[in-house]
């Protein structure tokens, strides 16, 4: 029998990561997606979709699939998620490890405000009408709701279901990465006045921080949520070694 493995995904880390662990013999994993996307990219591992009932939920599948280690590969701003991984790990005593993208860092002609969620940021947004371009998904977007005078621009992978108080908001839907050429003429088609982000990091949308510099921008972004309870990794091959040595690849006999 493989090693079997359940990556918690929804992310590119999660995907490239699939794509090395389906290519190691010994293992059988599988990928599990919340579903929230309607057009998901095809995977390089077979996937599974929706909630698993919370962190009992979970457990419960890690024990009815002997998952025999646990990869948390979601995206960093998915607290429950995480927190939920971990704890259904202790429940059934299986390793677990999180796989987090670094946090963007501030340079040098960065002129960033942190908010430590996105209701505070929203609550920060009183006061004069601005031309705003917003980039935190398409979940909360409906929220800016609570700051209606601003002249929003959303940008998210998929359609945005604004309610009538953001009637007037441009929405643009693209999926990065994006360059530092497109998102200036695109701060710039919009006269943008500040950037809404959340601290995600990556390379496929970082430009977007490269422009607001370049242009002067004053950039409000949401810091990321505290960690869960996991050995938290970089990369992908320190997530492999993590797995080799405590959920090694079952090996075949010759
Ligand atoms: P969340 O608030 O941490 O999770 C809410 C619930 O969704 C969880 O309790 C779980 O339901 C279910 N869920 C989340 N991720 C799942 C997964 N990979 N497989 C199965 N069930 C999952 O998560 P979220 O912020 O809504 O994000 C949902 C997914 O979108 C995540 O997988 C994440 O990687 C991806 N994503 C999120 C963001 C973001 O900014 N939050 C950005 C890009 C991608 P049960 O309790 O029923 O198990």
């Amino acid at each position: 029998m493989a090693t079997r493995l359940l990556i918690l995904g929804g992310t590119t880390e999660a995907r490239a990561l699939a794509g090395h662990i389906a290519a190691i013999a010994g293992y059988d994993a599988v990928l599990s997606l919340a579903g929230r996307t309607e057009r998901p990219l095809p995977q390089p591992l077979p996937v599974r979709t929706g909630g698993f009932g919370g962190a009992a939920g979970l457990a419960a599948y890690l024990k009815t699939e002997s998952i025999a280690a646990l990869v948390v590969a979601t995206h960093p701003f998915a607290a429950q998620i995480a927190a939920n991984a971990a704890e259904a790990a202790r429940m059934v005593g299986i390793p677990a490890v999180k796989l987090t993208r670094p946090p963007w860092r501030p340079v040098e002609g960065d002129v960033w405000r942190l908010y430590p969620s996105l209701e505070a940021l929203i609550e920060g947004l009183a006061g004069s009408p601005r031309r705003l371009l917003v980039t935190i998904g398409r979940q909360d977007a409906p929220r800016f709701a609570a700051a209606p005078q601003h002249a929003y621009v959303f940008r998210s992978i998929e359609p945005i279901d604004l309610p009538p108080a953001l009637g007037q908001a441009v929405t643009i839907e693209e999926r990065g990465p994006f360059t530092l050429e497109g998102e200036v003429a695109l701060m710039r088609r919009h006269a943008i006045e500040a950037l809404i982000t959340k601290n995600s990091g990556g390379e496929a949308t970082c430009a977007k921080l490269d422009a607001a510099r370049e242009l002067g921008l004053p950039v409000l972004m949401v810091d990321r949520p505290p960690a869960p309870a996991l050995p938290n990794l970089a990369s992908i091959d320190d997530v492999i070694a993590f797995l080799a040595h405590h959920a090694p690849p079952e090996k075949r006999g010759v």
